[in-house]
């Protein structure tokens, strides 16, 4: 009887372990293990989110708790001190950087088939009401969003009257229940049919989440088969949150035994070569040549050059400068401005600004100059920019997936089309990280919601459009083929280092983050393809969509469900030696073929011919690999990719060339084989006979897919980070106090830990500049301008501060600077990270003390502080500058230097920063009298203790609009 009981248990448990497997059973050698974002709501506790939000402080809220965290951190484990300052400053700058805090829900996206995706969205009964939105649904929601009373909303999608529309009678609305379960009930019986490797969209692995059984982590087959995964110079909790939740360990950087390693930057190639078959990586060697700015838009116009311009015409005309100047002042002769100038290293909309013409542009900056796409599509008159990603799977055979969900981001700011404001970032660029300092942004914490506020997701903006009248399923096949050509235009070197570097087919992966602007003809632009695409969870949606699709990329990568030991002693079946040992010169008599005739060329792998055991095994794969591509939809090979894609493949080798002729330049490249025709010869039977798509009618089921994306149901909520435990009261008291008394008793700080300090006080300035309702906002950003103009020259990076045009409204100044004193932040903690305390210094005060300080330390302490500090060394600013000569003081007339200064007195202070051996008020005269006259005749530092309004109004006059191209380029 018990022996019956302990069987039945153990059937249970290994039918749930085999839901986390795919291609066999755990340890077989086609298996691989199964990745589902459903394991993160069962993980962490529930926390419900109901409000929206208006505004957004979130990263600045985050960052203050994790600094606080942080030094928490530091109080439970002084003896671990030396190596804690350091990671301080990585996660506080990683919440400006690359936050991964998050405070919202997961979901799954579930997936329908094509078959089952109606003519209208108003059919797609699949849909659950509350996702039946568009933007003016998205304003009646923000009518009832509480904080938008405090808010004068003008200029943002709210403002936007909605046609009023009925809402649905009783009887509409069972029937949409109806038809809304019949769907249900079809997608279950189809979900459980074999999968075709076609163009239609049947999608394994993600069907019957409910059903499926999520396992404790200790459970899953990763931990019972140890496998293990490595981050390498990436911070990315989801990703770590998931790996943990399937039963991957971590192991150490320096190990050579994992399973996956996911690195932010690429790999050396000393870790490519070791690499055995069942090791992943996320990068291919030289995949930067597709996501550096410069490099992309080469590799494209060297497309433009040898296959005609009008194929390739996808990517805005680029000059790089300085060496290309002369050709953008022709290129402008002919067609004029505006240009968008931005740094060739950079992300995030830093440095970036718009100019009319090349004169406005300095000379001799080493800057990336595009031609501005100045008619965008305008979604409730704000323009927007799609983030999409992209999977390649393999580079020889190509293996490109694109998801099948995206997110869209907006600008704060109405577009005006007048190109008058050009100044205005928040209405130019849709770059959340500068949007989110504007009071009008709209944050949503519905997970739910596909449409509100200022991300929309891609299935709703195409759902929008179709309710247009506009034609979806030809902007999708265009994002297709601007996807495949950039891939096909950088391919050939890549294929080349791969096969140099890397022993096996299915090692390395990469996923690329696409940045596209859609103009209002509906033409995609490629602006950007981004190497390690940001896996933040800013937001529910974020974290939904980007769990689904972390999920589902390593579903599809297939990370092979073996025991780590057999992985390890397994011998490489496809090293490189033998890999380049069997090599021919492609193009070798031997090996010639006529193009056309595919049947002729590579091999065994001969259209009908037998195939060799090598080729036999990467069909399957390729095969096993489509059948776990949850929401990824295949778009190389595809039913038609033959036919549009083979003119760009080399005849013989089947790797893509840039040009027709035998010699185009190419890196040596030797091959023995055709893996692209072989693929789409075994995989898609009939790539011979497909055509391209002309019209909707014969458009690809798959393109219907993209705006079918529904969510379903309502996981239990996600916490991605842990609440920080408060401190009792008393201790914090006592921590400040002590803190304050011996600065008093004549002890002083180590340059980290002023530098720490005075970071976690301007986090607080920041805060307060970008929030909504804070009636100092305005007055402030003012001071904070000032500071930044006088304190960027202390950084050891040059950072340029570009203050906002006069015109501007103050919503938008405030977001201006708020962007900027967050873009001084992070380089600050950069350089804050240079300043380890390993030991306690004599004359300062303890590290351990300072650390309890921080942790709970409020502004006014920050600031009471920083000023005691300030008075006794002679207010020379020791937390700005690198102490090289180039040190900032306060240059305040002593009249000015109140013994007991009011609130937010520092950051007046601030406002009045000069370099030291410039400082008009020496400490000396402190006590004696400085004339009146000669305090207000100072030209350039306006004394800080003038009324706030005074200052601002000042500092609005400080901007010439006539000259503001001019100065925003050259300051
Ligand atoms: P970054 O890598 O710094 O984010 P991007 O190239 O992605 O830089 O551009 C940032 C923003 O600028 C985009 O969100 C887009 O809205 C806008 N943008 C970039 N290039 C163009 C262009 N050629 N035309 C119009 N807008 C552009």
């Amino acid at each position: 009887m018990r022996k019956n009981e302990e069987s039945n248990g153990k059937e249970e448990n290994e039918g749930s372990v085999a839901d986390w497997v795919s291609g066999g059973p755990i340890g077989a050698k086609g298996a691989v293990l199964v990745f589902r974002s459903c394991v993160l709501a069962s993980r962490t506790p529930s926390m419900e989110s109901t409000t929206k939000t208006v505004g957004n402080n979130t990263g600045t809220t985050i960052l203050l708790n994790k600094a606080k965290n942080m030094a928490r951190r530091l109080v439970a484990e002084p003896h671990a001190f030396s190596v804690r300052p350091k990671n301080i400053m990585h996660d506080v700058m990683e919440t400006f950087g690359n936050s991964n805090k998050y405070t919202g829900q997961a979901y799954v996206v579930r997936h329908v088939s094509d078959a089952d995706v109606p003519e209208t969205p108003e059919e797609q009964g699949h849909e659950p009401m509350e996702h039946k939105r568009d933007i003016d649904d998205v304003l009646n929601d923000l009518n009832k969003i509480t904080l938008k009373r405090n808010l004068n909303i003008e200029n943002t999608t709210a403002n936007i009257k909605p046609p009023e529309e009925p809402p649905p009678s009783s009887k509409e609305k069972d029937e949409k229940k109806a038809k809304k379960n019949k769907s249900k009930n079809k997608r279950k019986t189809r979900a459980s049919s074999p999968s075709l490797d076609s163009d239609d969209s049947e999608h394994m692995l993600v069907k019957e989440i409910d059903s499926i059984k999520v396992l404790e982590s200790c459970h899953m087959p990763a931990r019972m088969l140890k496998i293990t995964y490595k981050l390498v110079n990436t911070e990315t909790k989801l990703l770590h949150r998931l790996l943990q939740a399937h039963g991957l360990q971590e192991a150490p950087t320096d190990a050579k035994e994992f399973n996956l390693m996911w690195a932010g930057l690429h790999p050396k190639p000393d870790v490519l070569r070791s690499l055995t078959p069942y090791q992943r990586v996320n990068h291919f060697p030289r995949s930067y040549e597709l996501t550096r700015k410069d490099k992309l838009f080469k590799n494209i116009e060297k497309m433009q050059y040898f296959r005609g311009l009008k194929h390739f015409d996808f990517i805005p005309t680029t000059f790089l400068m300085p060496g290309e100047y002369k050709e953008l002042c022709t290129t402008h002769y002919r067609t004029k401005g505006p240009w968008i100038v931005k740094p060739a290293a950079s992300s995030r909309g830093r440095g970036i600004y718009i100019v009319n013409t090349p004169e406005q542009i300095p000379k001799g900056e080493n800057v990336v100059v595009a031609k501005y796409i100045d008619k965008p599509l305008l979604i409730g008159g704000h323009k927007c920019d799609l983030r999409l990603y992209v999977c390649v799977t393999s580079i020889d055979p190509l293996l490109i997936y694109l998801y099948e969900e995206g997110l869209v981001r907006f600008a704060t700011v109405k577009y005006d089309k007048t190109n008058k404001n050009l100044w205005n970032p928040c209405m130019h660029l849709c770059n959340y990280s500068i949007n989110k300092y504007h009071t009008d942004y709209i944050k949503c914490d519905d997970p739910n919601a596909g449409n509100i506020g200022h991300k929309w997701t891609l299935s709703a903006l195409l759902r929008h459009l179709r309710k247009q009248g506009r034609n979806t399923a030809a902007l999708m096949a265009a994002v297709e083929d601007l996807v495949v050509k950039s891939i096909l235009s950088s391919a050939q070197t890549i294929t080349a280092a791969a096969r140099v570097f890397v022993p096996s087919l299915f090692n390395c992966f990469e996923l690329f983050g696409y940045d596209i602007l859609i103009d209002d003809m509906l033409k995609p632009w490629l602006l950007e393809i981004n190497l390690s695409p940001s896996l933040a969870c800013e937001s529910p949606l974020d974290a939904r969509v980007k769990s689904a699709l972390l999920a589902d990329t390593l579903t599809l990568v297939g990370l092979p469900a073996m025991p780590t030991s057999k992985n390890d002693a397994s011998p490489q079946t496809n090293s490189l030696k033998m890999r380049i040992g069997a090599c021919r010169r492609v193009h070798s008599a031997e090996n010639a073929c006529v193009r056309g005739k595919p049947g002729a060329q590579g091999g065994a792998a001969a259209l009908g011919g037998l195939l060799t055991g090598e080729e036999l095994r990467l069909v399957r794969a390729v095969r096993a690999q489509y059948s776990r591509r949850g929401g990824f939809v295949r778009i190389f090979p595809s039913q038609n990719s033959w036919q549009k894609y083979s003119q760009y493949l080399d005849p013989v080798s089947g790797v893509p060339v840039c040009s027709t002729s035998l010699n185009n330049n190419a890196p040596y490249t030797v091959v023995p084989h055709n893996y692209n025709l072989l693929v789409h010869s075994h995989v898609l039977p009939h790539f011979q006979h497909a055509t391209v798509a002309t019209s909707l009618t014969d458009t690809p089921q798959r393109l219907k897919r993209y705006e079918a994306v529904c969510i379903a149901g309502a996981a239990p909520a996600v916490q991605l980070c842990d609440s920080p435990a408060p401190q009792p009261p008393r201790d914090a008291r006592r921590a400040k106090d002590l803190v304050k008394k011996q600065l008093s008793d004549g002890l002083t700080l180590t340059t980290g830990e002023v530098r720490r300090a005075f970071g976690l006080y301007l986090t607080h300035v920041l805060k307060r500049v970008s929030s909504p309702s804070n009636e100092l906002a305005v007055q402030h950003a003012a001071l904070v301008l000032r500071f930044l103009r006088r304190a960027s020259s202390s950084l050891r990076m040059p950072y340029n501060v570009k203050g906002p045009p006069a015109k501007m409204c103050d919503k938008d100044r405030c977001a201006v600077i708020a962007k900027q004193l967050n873009d001084f932040l992070y380089m600050y903690y950069r350089e804050t990270d240079l300043y380890t305390d390993s030991e306690d210094r004599a004359g300062c005060v303890a590290n351990i003390h300072f650390a309890q300080f921080l942790h709970s330390a409020s502004e006014a302490d920050l600031e009471d502080v920083l000023l005691l500090l300030l008075r006794t060394q002679n207010y020379v600013a020791t937390f700005l500058g690198d102490g090289r000569g180039g040190a900032l003081c306060v240059d305040l007339p002593p009249a000015r230097r109140a013994p007991h200064p009011p609130r937010h007195t520092l950051l007046r202070h601030l406002a009045a920063l000069a370099h030291v051996n410039c400082r008009k008020y020496r400490p000396e005269v402190e006590t004696s009298s400085r004339s009146e006259q000669e305090e207000t005749s100072s030209a350039d530092s306006a004394p800080p203790f003038v009324s706030s309004e005074l200052v601002l109004k000042e500092s609005l006059k400080e901007e010439k609009p006539l000259n503001l191209a001019l100065k925003y380029a050259r300051s």
